[in-house]
């Protein structure tokens, strides 16, 4: 089990949301993911939101993906509110702000967040509320769901603010990844329509372009701990329903998965 008060204040910390990966999907992908997976399996779990906004506000506020087992015993929280009352396992990292992000700020974390889909595009104001939660944020087209290398142009951008940090400077890096968010079909050759398979070639995609970041992370002086999960899945039709922001459990489960990078 990862203790959070061994990791805050030692390691750099990276986020990854990869917007809208359905938990059988991914599953699907281990092997083809030697980035994101390393030959481990995804670990199953449930969102607390069933969209983007409603999602990161809950992992912001400290509130991860829960895991899909009955025995509450092993859901134990990386991070969790000071002062609430409420008793908290000794492994999990109490802030005193209200959101993770200030928090980590608050033990010297430089806080920088790459947008992806339409909620960090910053373009109205509603789009501007996540990333402000940020010292510093960043989205252009080319992050966004309508380019077919939208991950090629996030991992470049991290990678050039990676080479201007301070080596020993303390890292938050939060990316969204836009690319497995629909449209996704032009991941596979004539595809016409998005699916579980073009969101699984998008994933294997996402994959081979994330490879980059970790080795650029590897080479900081601090370890990283990195935290890779779905914001919520989607419905590609199962008994009718299209889409996500509704309550089907091919939305609420996700895929997680934490690691020393
Ligand atoms: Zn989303």
């Amino acid at each position: 089990m990862i203790d959070m008060n061994q990791i805050v204040g030692s390691h750099d910390i990276v986020m990854i949301t990869l917007d809208t990966l359905r938990y059988d999907a991914a599953a699907l992908e281990v092997e083809n993911c030697p980035n994101l997976c390393r030959g481990e399996p995804w670990e199953k779990r449930h969102t607390p939101g069933s969209f983007t906004y409603a999602a990161h506000h809950a992992f912001f506020g400290g509130f991860l993906p829960t895991p899909a087992t009955t025995d509450k015993s092993e859901h134990v929280r990386l991070f969790h509110s000071k002062h609430t009352g409420m008793k908290t396992h000794p492994a999990t990292w109490l802030f005193d702000t209200p959101d993770i992000v200030s928090g980590l700020q608050q033990e010297g974390y430089r806080t920088i967040c790459i947008g992806g889909v339409i909620f960090f595009t910053k373009k109205v104001p509603l789009a501007k509320v996540l990333p402000s939660y940020f010292q510093e944020s960043y989205w252009r087209m080319t992050f966004g769901v309508t380019n077919p290398r939208s991950t090629e142009h996030q991992v470049n951008h991290a990678l050039k603010r990676l080479e201007k940090a301070e080596a020993n400077e303390r890292l938050f890096l939060f990316m969204n990844v836009s690319a497995i968010h629909g449209p996704n079909h032009y991941f596979v050759a004539g595809a016409k329509k998005d699916s579980v398979e073009t969101q699984r070639a998008a994933l294997r995609y996402v994959d081979g372009e994330i490879g980059r970041l970790f080795t650029k992370l590897r080479e900081r002086e601090r370890p990283v701990f990195c935290m890779v999960f779905s914001d919520h899945g989607t419905a590609y039709g199962e008994d009718g329903f299209e889409g996500h922001r509704l309550a089907h459990e091919v939305v609420w489960n996700v895929p997680y998965r934490e690691f020393i990078v």
